[in-house]
């Protein structure tokens, strides 16, 4: 069997966004799991579209991503080069070989003819060209006339070709059109250039979105045109925002760096986007990347379209918070301490231990720690404690001896309060529940009574013990 070669071809128009970033899972996963090869192609034949710096971030995230491509740009391989536009030399020549055999035409239609056509209602390009001579070509293309080439759509029959997850998919040529091959500044269209390279880089999996897929019975008629072996093809449907819409960057949905900036692991990221369009058959959920190469497999493959839930990401999130071992966990949460200036001079490795088990992705650093930078002039009737019937003057009972106990017994701060509880009447979750809301003036904290006070320290802790008192 011939080697398995797929390819991620994006155009560098700006952030890998989370349906790119599908794809090239896919594609990925497909070589891998078939012992292939994964190749990318920087398509960049748009230079309208084109946004500088966009090559590289399409190389960082794909590496750190762990999608590490066997040939690109930057990796060389024996099929470069890998970038679009600088093998543009080649396109011609394949260009001039369908003209020769009857499957593409010169085309000389002005500007102006188009857009007659298109104003007198034409949907589509009517072929003028396709009958023009071979002198008549000769003679203009000799008196140096612009000219564009044209793919030459048969008027009749049919395409059939058969989708790896669709099935069969027959398209009538005569819906389809006589699409531009090769630009009139020689450059190759998407539509042409996408065939020449997937058969020059020995692509025979394109694996790509779904709104190709109705285009590829025209590159197959190139593909047979040149004499060269059809490629099979996988298509993928669209991953939606809502039920009508399309995730997709006009509307500002976030790209795999914005996730990583939200506080999700790229593994997670990973993991759930694999999730996005295909199930595995036993229905786990959660995968490392080399458990998604051993189940990948094309009948898991959605037909429909599937909808992002970013719920469902940040709980796949949580599944891998959860298994960090604490010091890579105090680590990663380092960078997002940062971002409060708050909680500068705490002692955050304290701070990790209690956000642990608690933080479903990293920016809810600021949520679970919200409650330290709300402390002055709280609301005094969060005393009130129905189910431990607490209130101001049970505060203002008791803070005086917790002063007095945190003052002396604060390495031994749990126990303090239980005496202090059994010597003056008090029961457990009443005298937590004053301590607490006297340390923290928060109705929930990451931790109880002992935890708030261990990470405020000693002076912090009794500066608020003290503050809380004087105010009732
Ligand atoms: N450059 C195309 C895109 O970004 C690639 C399509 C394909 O994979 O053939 O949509």
């Amino acid at each position: 069997m011939k080697e398995v070669r797929t390819r991620f071809a994006p155009s560098p128009t700006g952030y890998l966004h989370i349906g790119g970033l599908r794809t090239a899972l896919y594609a990925f996963l497909y070589a891998k799991k078939n012992g292939g090869k994964f190749i990318l192609r920087i398509e960049d034949t748009d230079r309208e579209r084109y946004v500088p710096g966009s090559v590289e971030i399409i190389y960082s995230t794909l590496k750190d991503a762990g999608l590490v491509y066997d040939e690109g740009p930057d990796v060389g391989g024996d099929y470069g080069p890998y970038i679009q536009s600088e093998r543009k030399n080649a396109y011609l020549e394949y260009a001039k070989q369908l003209v020769d055999n009857g499957s593409a035409y010169y085309c000389f239609c002005t500007k102006e003819r188009l857009e007659e056509l298109h104003n007198n209602g034409a949907t589509k390009y009517d072929k003028h060209c396709a009958s023009l001579s071979k002198e008549e070509v000769q003679m203009r293309l000799a008196r140096g006339d612009s000219y564009v080439i044209r793919q030459n759509i048969p008027l009749t029959g049919s395409t059939t070709y058969t989708d790896m997850v669709f099935g069969d998919i027959t398209v009538e040529n005569k819906e389809l059109e006589d699409n531009i091959l090769i630009k009139s500044d020689g450059m190759p269209t998407y539509n042409f250039a996408n065939v020449v390279d997937d058969h020059l880089m020995g692509i025979n999996y394109v694996i790509r979105g779904v709104e190709y897929l109705s285009s590829t019975p025209k590159y197959n008629l190139m593909y047979d045109g040149l004499g060269w072996e059809r490629p099979r093809y996988i298509h993928l449907q669209p991953i939606m925002r809502d039920a009508t819409h399309k995730l997709s960057k006009r509307y500002g949905d976030a790209s795999y760096e914005d996730f990583i900036k939200k506080g999700y692991l790229k593994e997670a990221i990973v993991n759930y986007i694999a999730l996005l369009g295909w199930s595995s058959k036993d229905n786990t959920e959660k995968f490392s990347l080399a458990e998604l190469v051993d189940k990948f497999d094309l009948s898991g493959v959605s037909h429909s379209p599937s909808i992002f839930d970013e719920q469902k990401m940040k709980y796949i999130n949580s599944l891998y918070v959860k298994e960090m071992s604490e010091d890579d966990f105090h680590d990663y949460a380092l960078k997002f301490y940062q971002n409060y200036d708050y909680l500068s001079g705490l002692d955050l490795r304290y701070l990790s231990s209690l956000l642990h088990s608690r933080v479903e992705v990293f920016t809810d650093v600021g949520r679970l720690t919200e409650f330290l930078t709300a402390f002055e002039g709280f609301d005094l009737s969060l005393f009130n404690n129905a189910k431990w019937k607490t209130d101001c003057n049970v505060a203002k009972a008791m803070l005086p001896g917790l002063v007095e106990l945190t003052e002396k017994s604060f390495d031994n701060l749990h126990d303090a309060l239980i005496v202090y509880g059994e010597a003056n009447g008090y029961k457990k979750g009443q005298v937590l529940w004053i301590y607490r809301i006297a340390l923290t003036g928060a109705q929930s904290t990451p931790g109880g009574a002992v935890e708030m006070a261990v990470l405020l320290g000693k002076d912090e802790s009794l500066r608020r013990l003290n503050e809380s008192l004087s105010r009732l």
